[in-house]
């Protein structure tokens, strides 16, 4: 087996996944640079390798499995391989004014497509590309959520959890759970998944209102998608701390 290590990174093309994509190409780690649009996915690749990365493009839509299943053919012929899997691609979906999405008035189809990006994407990338990741010595998995996710924080009153999100936040609290649901079924093979929340961040998601730059919101996804062998699994991550769910 090869030894350079390999990652896919979801969304890699600009925000948060663009500094993973970056901090781990850092770390030595050959990086597949998934991107919806191809062409976006190319000038990140560009910008990646100018900067040093071993980077390669690989076009990955992640509701569409035509698109997974090429892009499984795609790392395979590149990479043989794939030792760490980070799904970061995420939307909010529709948002009124103030980024609420109230849930009295939601629109169906906006929680059809936030289920299908953030959760059911992150199923079907992540069934598609097991059989690679099992041919890694140290899988690991990376699940991007949302503090807004956690259930334990959005039913306190006493904390301020920004605005009510009843498409996106339940989205991230499906994808903890399904998190959870593969860590038991991995336990023992080796296989670390984890969740993470990268905190409030400036990129195109927040209208880059947030205190924190991209790579500050890498840095744990980063962490955990280089976990040394033993570490923790089915946990939901910010920053040094485990969150609850
Ligand atoms: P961003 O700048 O909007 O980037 C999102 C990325 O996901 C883009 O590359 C986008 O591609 C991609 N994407 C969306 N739908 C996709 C699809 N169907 N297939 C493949 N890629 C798709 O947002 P970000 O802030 O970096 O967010 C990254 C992750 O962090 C998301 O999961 C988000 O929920 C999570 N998060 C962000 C914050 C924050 O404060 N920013 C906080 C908590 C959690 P295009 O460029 O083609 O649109």
């Amino acid at each position: 087996m090869s030894e350079t290590r390999i990652a896919l990174v979801t969304g890699a093309n600009k925000g948060i996944g663009y500094e993973i994509a970056a901090g781990l190409g850092a770390l030595g780690y050959r990086v597949g640079v998934g991107a919806r649009d191809a062409a976006r996915g190319e000038a990140a690749v560009a910008k990646l390798r100018a900067a040093g990365v071993d980077a390669f493009g690989v076009p990955l839509d992640v509701t569409a499995d035509r698109s997974v299943g090429d892009a499984v053919r795609l790392v395979e012929r590149q990479a043989g391989h794939l030792d760490a899997l980070v799904n970061n691609a995420g939307i909010s979906g529709e948002t009124g004014p103030g980024w609420v999405q109230d849930p009295t008035t939601l629109d169906l189809d906006t929680v059809r497509a936030v289920v299908e990006t953030n959760v059911i994407g992150v199923i079907r990338v992540t069934n598609a590309m097991l059989p690679l990741l099992r041919r890694s010595t140290s899988p690991r998995i990376v699940n991007v959520s949302s503090s807004v996710g956690s259930l334990s924080l959005q039913a306190d009153p006493d904390i301020d959890v920004g605005p009510i999100m009843a498409a996106y936040a339940p989205s991230k609290s499906y994808l903890n759970a399904v998190t959870v649901q593969y860590a038991r079924h991995f336990a023992g093979t080796g296989i670390l998944i984890n969740a993470t929340s990268p905190g409030l961040v400036a990129t195109d998601f927040t209208g880059f209102a947030g205190p924190r730059t991209p790579a500050q919101g890498a840095a744990t996804p980063i962490r955990l998608a280089t976990l040394p062998d033993g570490g923790p699994t089915g946990s939901f991550f910010e920053d040094d701390g485990v969150i609850p769910w």
